[in-house]
Order: structure tokens, then sequence, then C-alpha cells
């Protein structure tokens, strides 16, 4: 049986909407999810024994029984026991390159990379709806980055609608290094904040999702308008996380300075991105990011949209 390698890519949200509580706990969103070129790869080798082990060179990442990717197979396993007889097990090799808890959905598309490599080592030949349903029992931005792209992602993220792919433009992606923030955290700040703005009655929630499928943002990607995403990106979470991290803020503002298209927090944070209007610009944003911030903390990367969330290494 042969060996698989994919590569794992990370998003940015180009548009996070919170508009309510949800039943089941979560909140009801609408966003707009883009891939990067910036991504994990993610090896799967097949193992002669029944287990399935994980090595990641990340010290912040667990190799137990945590890690979404390990989850991401187990979920397989139980799910087609007679295939994963009949292959045996496999060891999940994960070399990081899209930074912890920043945002970018980095667990998320390890455990998408599993899902779409296992499919192919254990030959369930499952179609990608599938694949997303298993996903969603896991994490809400795993059926996004099994797909990638460009995306409209509503319920509490896992219904996925695909836009027309963004062309290769460059993006900056900032963090300071040392900062993580938890997704639950910051959610539970806006629902204590916020809750009042809520939307509850269902036929109002549908509204809210039309209003993003047919808005002036949707429309700008459907014309590869990039002046004007960079006008209408939108973050719900910046209104708790800024607050509580001014060094997010300072970030994101020492972009916009630079005048890119935009520039926003993406997810819950602390990454911030901007969508240059050039590679050249882009490569600037970071050269000047670093000069004027001189923060050995901050990480900067200058990237690319994709159109792809996973993608098998020849
Ligand atoms: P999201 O944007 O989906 O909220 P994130 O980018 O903020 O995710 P992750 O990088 O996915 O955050 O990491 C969140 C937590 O998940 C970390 O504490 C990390 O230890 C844990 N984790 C479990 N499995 C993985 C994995 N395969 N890769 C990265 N983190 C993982």
């Amino acid at each position: 049986m042969r060996s698989y390698s994919l590569a794992a890519h990370a998003k940015i949200n180009l548009y996070l909407e919170i508009i309510g509580d949800r039943p089941d706990g979560f909140h009801e969103l609408a966003m707009v999810m883009q891939s990067v070129g910036l991504a994990d790869r993610i090896h799967l080798e097949p193992l002669q024994n029944h287990e399935i082990r994980v090595t990641c060179d990340h010290p912040q990442v667990p190799s137990d029984e945590s890690n979404l990717a390990y989850r991401a197979a187990d979920l397989l396993r139980y799910t087609f026991p007679e295939a994963f007889k009949k292959y045996g097990g496999v060891e999940i090799q994960i070399q990081k390159q899209i930074p912890v808890g920043a945002g970018l959905a980095g667990g998320s598309a390890n455990a998408a990379a599993v899902l779409v490599g296992l499919d192919l080592m254990w030959q369930l030949g499952l179609p990608q709806t599938e694949l997303q349903q298993l996903g969603a029992k896991l994490g809400s931005d795993i059926p996004f980055c099994i797909a990638g792209g460009t995306a409209i992602a509503t319920g509490r993220g896992e219904i996925i609608s695909p836009l027309p792919s963004l062309d290769a433009a460059s993006v900056v992606l900032a963090k300071h290094e040392s900062l993580l923030v938890s997704t639950p955290q910051a959610y539970k700040a806006y629902r204590e904040q916020f809750s009042e703005t809520y939307v509850a009655d269902p036929a109002e929630v549908g509204d809210r999702h039309h209003t993003v499928h047919s808005g002036p943002l949707v429309s700008a990607i459907n014309r590869q308008d990039y002046a004007q995403i960079g006008e209408l990106l939108h973050n719900d979470l910046e209104k708790v996380v800024l607050p509580l991290y001014p060094q997010v803020e300072r970030l994101r503002d020492a972009m916009l300075q630079l005048e890119p298209f935009g520039a926003m927090m993406s997810g819950s944070g602390p990454t911030v991105f901007a969508l240059a209007k050039s590679l050249e610009q882009a490569e600037h944003i970071k050269i000047q990011l670093g000069d004027r911030l001189s923060d050995p903390d901050l990480g900067i990367w200058v990237t690319q949209l994709v159109p792809t969330g996973v993608q098998l290494i020849p």
C-alpha cells in the first residue's frame, strides 16, 4: 500500500457575522472563507499493525488522541471498520507551517487532509459531501477546509456554498508568535457583550444568510473587485478581541497605514491579514511592518489566495 502526502491549507475569513445562538450551544454564523497558500504538510504512512499514530514537529501541538488529525482518522476507523481491518493502521506525520491557535484553522486543515488522504489510502471512494459531513462531526471549519477556495459558510460554519475562486492575489499574514487566542473564549466574550443584538426568529436568521449571499461582498467577489473586497472586510469578533489585545489592533492599524486593499483580523485572531495590491506591495508591507514594529515576537508571512483546501502532493 502506498503512502500519501497532502498540503493542508490555512484559511482566512473575509467576513464573519455572528447572527445568534443555536439550540446546540454554538453560534449561528454567516462567513466568507478563503484558502491561502500557507499550508501544513501531512504525510500518511501505512503501518503493518492496526495503530493510528501521530507525529508533529511543533511543540504546542499534541501527538496524542486529542490531535484533530488523530480524531479524523479515528472517526474513519469506526465508521468504516472493514476498510480499517483490510488496510491496517497509519502514521500521520504533521509538518507545521500554519501558526497554532492563530485563527487560521490549522487543526481543522490537518483533519481535512487526513479525511481526504485516508479516503484514498483505504479506497473508500467517498464523495466530497460525505467527507464534509464526517468532518462536521469533529469541527465546524473542517467542511470548508476540505473544499477550500472561496465560499460562504453558514450554520455553525459547516454549511458551505462555493463562490467563484479569487485569483492568486497576494496576502500578508502577521501574528505575535507568543499570543494565542482561544476561539471558545472569544465567542463567549461576544455573547456576554452583544447577545442583545442576537436574532432568534428562524425567518430572520434566513434573511441574514440571504443578505450575505446577495450582498455587496459576494458581488465584489464575483467581479474579482479586490478594492471593494478590501473595503467590505468585516469580522464581528474584532469587537471583543481587539480591546482585549491592543497589540492586535496596533498590528492591523500598522498594516492599514501601508494602504493595502484592506486589513482585518482573521477568525478569532490573533492573526491579522492584509489584502495586498501586488506581490511587490505584499513584500513591502512585510518589510515595513518588521521595521516599524521591530518586535522579535512578530511572525510575518507573504502568501497568496488559493482555490483549494487540501491538495495531493505528487
Ligand atoms: P480555528 O481558527 O479553527 O479556531 P485556530 O487556527 O485558532 O483554529 P489551531 O491552530 O487549530 O487554532 O489550534 C487550536 C488548538 O488545537 C491548539 O491548542 C492545539 O494544541 C490544538 N490542536 C489539536 N490538533 C491540532 C493540529 N493538528 N494542529 C494544530 N493544533 C491542534
